[in-house]
């Protein structure tokens, strides 16, 4: 098997390769097994085309805006090394992007500030702007443009792993503002991947799952795939049939081992904003995402204000006291059969 990635990479991974925060000037190309075209558009950023196609769906996989998320970031790595050794082909337009590389360097979830907060328009970046900023800028354009591209379903998945544990394991969030038949059909591929919760919201929000949604028609999921663990220290295990699903995606193969499985659906009905820096959450640091609390109990406490439980089963997700103030703290979520059964 040739070694094509030799010639974009040197002897090093894409990964270890980004992460030397290279300059890339012009746009390196390649072509590989399958007459697939294959372009480094930025560091960390690698385009993939197969030339005899006309019918092509567009998948953006993501990994890395949060620069200690290891497990997804060694999972892209791993897909991009098989890419190149021919053993995944190839069958779609698929853009790889190491978001935060600068981050991931420095083993830290941001440099300056939560990128996953940045992907908005209206955030032009100037002299002033952090690195993260200027990062973001870059990924909205390249994602744009890849997506402007597509002749067929556009995709998008952003893969995380969170701060705290979760009732359901493995989750995905997603910000498509209706239901279609391309995203039931998605959350019918992720219950077979292993996704046991999705989580559909809304409000507006500046992640980037949420701006390829908005902005380029994707469908479009922020997927949590476990907790947060150093380089090294992820158990492949957990993540065998999401690689497995991924690869599939990929190479247009169907893998027929997989069943399929209940997901269980929610919904945001509200989220909690740090004020002030009195701001305090009012349960235990080990309580896990989807933990549920009954009608009453407060959840947080600010100056002049706190949040309390306004209906049996609303849970919560993502609480995070050290978030800058003005940011979102804490999501409360409620399952669409509650919602359901309420409205009735
Ligand atoms: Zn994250």
């Amino acid at each position: 098997m040739a070694d094509f990635k030799s010639s974009l990479f040197g002897d090093h991974s894409f990964l270890e390769f980004t992460l030397q925060d290279n300059t890339i000037e012009g746009c390196p190309a390649m072509t590989i097994d399958n007459n697939v075209r294959v372009e480094l558009w930025d560091n960390g950023i690698l385009y993939f085309h197969p030339q005899d196609d006309l019918a092509l769906n567009s998948i953006l996989l993501s990994v890395g805006v949060h620069g200690n998320e290891t497990a997804p970031i060694e999972i892209i790595d791993q897909l991009v090394r098989e890419i190149f050794s021919g053993k995944i082909p190839v069958k779609h337009n698929l853009l790889v992007v190491i978001a935060n590389p600068k981050a991931i360097a420095k083993n830290c979830r941001q440099c300056d500030e939560n990128m996953n907060r940045l992907f908005s328009q209206d955030s032009m970046p100037n002299s002033n702007s952090s690195d993260e900023c200027l990062r973001c800028h870059r990924l909205m354009i390249h994602s744009q443009i890849f997506f402007q591209r597509a002749k067929a379903q556009k995709i998008h998945y952003d893969l995380h792993t969170a701060i705290r544990g979760s009732v359901y394991k493995q989750f995905a969030i997603s910000p498509n503002s209706i239901a279609s038949p391309a995203t039931e059909y998605q959350y019918e591929l992720l219950g077979q991947w292993g996704i046991q919760a999705i989580l559909s919201t809304q409000q507006k929000s500046s992640t980037y799952s949420a701006f390829t949604a908005r902005v380029c028609g994707a469908t479009s999921f922020t997927l949590e795939l476990g907790q947060v663990k150093p380089f090294g220290e992820n158990n492949v295990d957990e993540f065998a049939s999401i690689i497995s699903g991924l690869t599939a995606l990929i190479s247009d193969t169907r893998d027929l081992t997989m069943l399929p499985s209940i997901v269980e659906r929610f919904s945001v009905v509200g989220e909690v904003a740090k004020q002030t820096e009195s701001f305090r959450l009012c349960f235990s640091e080990d309580t896990v995402n989807f933990t549920e609390f009954q009608k009453g109990d407060i959840l947080a406490i600010d100056h002049n204000y706190q949040y309390v439980v306004s209906a049996n089963g609303e849970r919560i997700l993502f609480p995070n006291e050290n978030v800058a103030i003005g940011q979102r703290a804490l999501v409360i979520v409620q399952s669409e059969d509650n919602i359901k059964a309420s409205i009735l």
